[in-house]
């Protein structure tokens, strides 16, 4: 049987996710380079997304703000390494108005006198707000997110992963020592490392990153690093602890019980649009979209077959209670979210439409349906002919018990397939190898998570990267001691990092 979406994953990996983006109506390139236009079915998918962290969030004790959408040049100068990290990234903003030119059509005019940087991240400007808002230890610690819209001038980009303009939150916090600010640090990494794993349901190895991949400004960048089904590692999220290196740029001070002025301690966390990139690569399959129950942009969708006229009303009705029923259940948060497709078309047209957006549950109803008091339920996370009727009243009362049995069988399938491709290699030459596609001309999907060990050198990672477009993913979090010696330079090592691809 032919697959929804051409190319298959292993005939062409990054054709058919932009394939899988197209037929889940998801999302499509904008005439503004490098810019997406987000379509209902993805933004659904961001607004979960967003809810569900929105909320972890608050329980984490951070509120919500707003900050400038511009920043002043000046301020991106204050922090010297985070301006060279940036500056080849930034839109500028030269003049404030447009002027009819010489030969028609409109020109820039009045020049700015100070440039105006769209924010590619927000450390400065945040930061000159909270030298205001800090004086005392008393003001201490404060605990600030802004949900977002950013831009870093990107060269190559694709649709979520790395656009030009994303959609981002971004954490802020300032605290009086130096422990509570690594704390807050780590603590926002475990919360997206569980809303990676118990709401997307994509596995994810929390560690750190090596001081070249490091968030420029920052003492330390944390991160979250998952596998995608081409073996390819992405960056999920990352966690940043600042030290005084922001507080001391944008000025933020305080007291402290004993009158003493000193620097504060910051931190940064993000993560964006990408994420929905993240579930698509993780979960998706040659017959399209996954969506991971918890935050489907619709949970079901019903599916009345309507070819015989005779009993038309009575399966209308019959789903009308059925869909009803459905959304009254609460599901992480909130009600049940169901597509009731009554379009005129095939009853296998209409399924295959969902099929191709991932929702989790489809459910058909027909005459015989009817006739037993049962619903026809096929279910996303398995194959499309993998179909089974079940009495209409305990499909209702299990509903939420489905959701969360296809959720644990995606987080359980992405785990057996990272697990099959991360490999501990102590051998140069299989290092080399375990990289190289057999077939350059036509690199099939190769390689995984190669964990080794590594002494610390930055020339042994430019020469990676160089030789192979290898990085060192992270220095995993928790590490089981085992010495050894760097895979590269033979130097001692004191434990193993992952190696990877990484987009
Ligand atoms: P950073 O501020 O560089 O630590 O970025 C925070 C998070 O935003 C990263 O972990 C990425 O997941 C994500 N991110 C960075 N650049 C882009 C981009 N160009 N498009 C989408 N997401 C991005």
């Amino acid at each position: 049987m032919r697959n929804a979406i051409s190319p298959t994953r292993v005939e062409d990996y990054p054709e058919w996710y932009q394939q899988v983006i197209k037929a889940a109506d998801l999302a499509e390139n904008s005439e503004v380079r490098g810019c997406m236009v987000i379509k209902p079915w993805g933004y659904s998918l961001w607004e979960n997304i967003q809810r569900c962290l929105d909320k972890m969030f608050r329980d984490t004790g951070h509120r919500n703000a707003y900050f400038p959408l511009f920043i002043p040049l000046s301020y991106m100068e204050k922090e010297a390494e985070h301006v060279e990290g940036f500056a080849k990234e930034c839109a500028v903003v030269t003049h404030h108005r447009l002027e009819p030119g010489e030969n028609g059509g409109l020109v820039p005019a009045g020049p700015l006198q100070e440039p105006l940087i769209i924010r590619p991240t927000s450390e400065t400007i945040i930061g000159a707000a909270f030298s205001r808002w800090v004086q005392s230890y008393r003001d201490l610690p404060l605990l600030i997110n802004q949900w977002a819209n950013v831009v870093r001038w990107e060269l190559r980009t694709r649709l979520f992963l790395r656009t030009a303009e994303f959609l981002w939150q971004e954490g802020h916090t300032v605290h009086a020592t130096e422990q509570e600010a690594v704390d807050e640090t780590l603590q926002m990494l475990d919360v997206y490392a569980d809303f990676c794993e118990n709401f997307m349901a994509v596995p994810v190895i929390k560690g750190r990153k090596t001081a070249s991949e490091r968030f420029p400004g920052a003492v330390e960048t944390y991160c979250i690093e998952a596998m995608m089904q081409d073996q390819k590692a992405l960056q999920a999220g990352t966690s940043h602890f600042l030290g005084q290196n922001f507080s001391r740029a944008s000025n933020i001070k305080f007291q402290d019980e004993n009158s003493q002025e000193s620097f504060a301690w910051t931190t940064s966390w993000g993560v964006s649009t990408r994420l929905v990139g993240a579930l698509i690569m993780a979960h998706g399959d040659d017959d399209g979209l996954v969506m991971p129950p918890r935050i489907a942009a619709s949970h079901i969708a019903i599916i009345p077959m309507l070819n015989k006229e005779e009993i038309k009303d009575q399966v209308l009705e019959y789903c009308d209670d059925l869909v009803a029923k459905l959304k009254e259940i609460n599901y992480y948060g909130t009600n049940i979210r169901v597509e009731y497709d009554k379009r005129d078309t095939s009853s296998g047209q209409r399924t295959w439409e969902w099929i191709k957006k991932g929702v989790p549950i489809r459910i058909e109803v027909g005459g015989r349906e009817l006739e037993e008091g049962n619903v026809f339920m096929g279910r996303r996370d398995k194959g499309p002919k993998d179909k089974k009727a079940m009495a209409k009243d305990e499909f209702v009362a299990s509903v939420t018990d489905i959701l969360d049995d296809i959720h644990n069988n995606l987080f359980t399938r992405a785990k057996k397939f990272r697990k099959e491709n991360t490999k501990k290699i102590d051998d140069k030459d299989e290092f080399y190898k375990f990289f190289t596609p057999e077939n350059k001309k036509k690199p099939e999907i190769h390689g995984g998570f190669a964990l080794c060990h590594w002494s610390g050198d930055a020339d042994v990672e430019e020469q990676v990267k160089k030789d192979l477009k290898v990085t060192i993913r992270c220095i995993p979090l928790d590490d089981d001691g085992e010495e050894g010696k760097c895979i590269i330079s033979g130097k001692p090592s004191k434990q193993r990092v992952i190696f990877g691809k990484a987009y």
